[in-house]
Order: structure tokens, then C-alpha cells, then sequence
């Protein structure tokens, strides 16, 4: 059997989910997101249905760039930090929803790194944090560490990276302030305009 090779403006027929019938529809090149929402694939070639322009199929040959476009999506934000450091995100994290999982911890982080980022927090608070967490946060040599590996989107990875380079910290210094940052906001002293809204989060994110 061979595969059947498409290019742009080659008609064929597919169930259309959106019009609930049998279309006929047209090749044509689309960026299109990712189920999941994390990403998208750009000039991917996709079938559309010639009624209501929605992607209804993707042909086998677009296979390799979907699953290409994936692995540049998912980056890990990756660190070795003292094991007390996620302790405290795994705390504040069940804190906020006693039935959050791993995917709310990526999300709260996620959020806090883009805050700072975006400019809506001042980042010159993540080097005072910092410097805070490292006082109360003993790192003896021969500490137990853990490995903290999130795997986020493309745009945290960068806010991320923004943030080490504006602040002039190392990227694991700035993992640490932002954890102490969320142990001050949700374990010391909540607020709970804050907290509802990492409630609300934290029920997207599940
Ligand atoms: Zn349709």
C-alpha cells in the first residue's frame, strides 16, 4: 500500500465534526494548535472543509512535522535543588487545592514565572528572594537534592530564561526565589483575592 500524496488545493471528502456530514473539502496549508493548546504547528497541510473552513483531517504526510512541532513545544524547566524547595511548591500547591496534581505545580510556576516576567511583579523582588530563600532555606553540602523537572510550554521556558538574563541570576536562582516567593503568598501570609485565583487556576490546570 502506498500513501497517497496531497498538495495544496487537492479536493477530497471527509466527515466534517463541525457541519455533522460528509464535506468535500480542500488541501491547503493552516497553522494549526494543538489539542492540548500547548503550541502550535505552522503550514501544516490539512484537509478544510469547503462550508464551514474548519480543519476536519490531517494526512499521513503531515505526521512527521505534527510530531516535530511537538517535541519543540514540550521544553522541561529542569533543576537540582535542595529537596526542601519542592517540598515547599508540593505544600503550597495542595494548599491552594487538596486534589491538585503535577500539572497544577507546572502551572503555578508558570504563572509566577510569567508575572515576573511580564513586568507585572518587579523582578528585582527575585534577587532579594533569592537571597531570602538561601538564609532560610540551609543548603549544607551533602543536603538531599531532588530534581525539579517541569516540562512547560515555549513561552515559560523563555520567561524563564528573560528572567535569569535581566536579573543577572542563574535560572535555578530564579526557581528558587520564585518558590520562596510562593511559600511567602500562599503558605505565610495568604490573600485570599490571590488564593482564589489560584484556586480557579489550579482547577484549569487539573
Ligand atoms: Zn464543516
Amino acid at each position: 500500500m502506498t500513501i497517497r500524496l496531497f498538495h495544496e488545493g487537492d479536493k477530497s471528502q471527509a466527515i466534517c465534526p463541525h457541519c455533522r456530514k460528509r464535506v468535500g473539502t480542500t488541501f491547503a496549508r493552516r497553522t494549526v494548535p494543538f489539542s492540548d493548546g500547548r503550541g502550535t504547528v505552522k503550514d501544516l497541510l490539512v484537509a478544510v472543509c469547503d462550508e464551514c473552513d474548519s480543519v476536519v483531517a490531517t494526512p499521513a504526510q503531515s505526521t512527521p512535522a505534527i510530531q516535530d512541532a511537538r517535541k519543540r513545544a514540550v521544553k522541561p524547566i529542569e533543576a537540582q535543588l535542595p529537596a526542601i524547595y519542592l517540598d515547599v511548591l508540593d505544600l503550597a500547591a495542595y494548599e491552594i487545592d487538596r486534589h491538585s496534581t503535577t500539572a497544577f505545580r507546572k502551572a503555578l510556576m508558570a504563572l509566577y514565572l510569567h508575572r515576573y516576567a511580564s513586568g507585572e511583579s518587579p523582578a528585582e523582588e527575585l534577587r532579594e528572594a533569592c537571597l531570602s530563600a538561601r538564609r532560610a532555606y540551609k543548603e549544607q553540602r551533602g543536603a538531599a537534592r531532588r530534581r525539579l523537572s517541569l516540562k512547560v510550554t515555549p513561552r515559560t521556558s523563555q520567561d524563564l530564561r528573560e528572567l535569569a538574563q535581566d536579573t543577572g541570576m542563574s535560572q535555578s536562582d530564579v526557581i528558587r526565589a520564585v518558590i520562596f516567593r510562593i511559600q511567602a503568598d500562599v503558605l505565610d501570609a495568604p490573600r485570599p483575592a490571590l488564593m482564589r485565583e489560584l484556586k480557579t487556576l489550579s482547577l484549569i490546570a487539573a
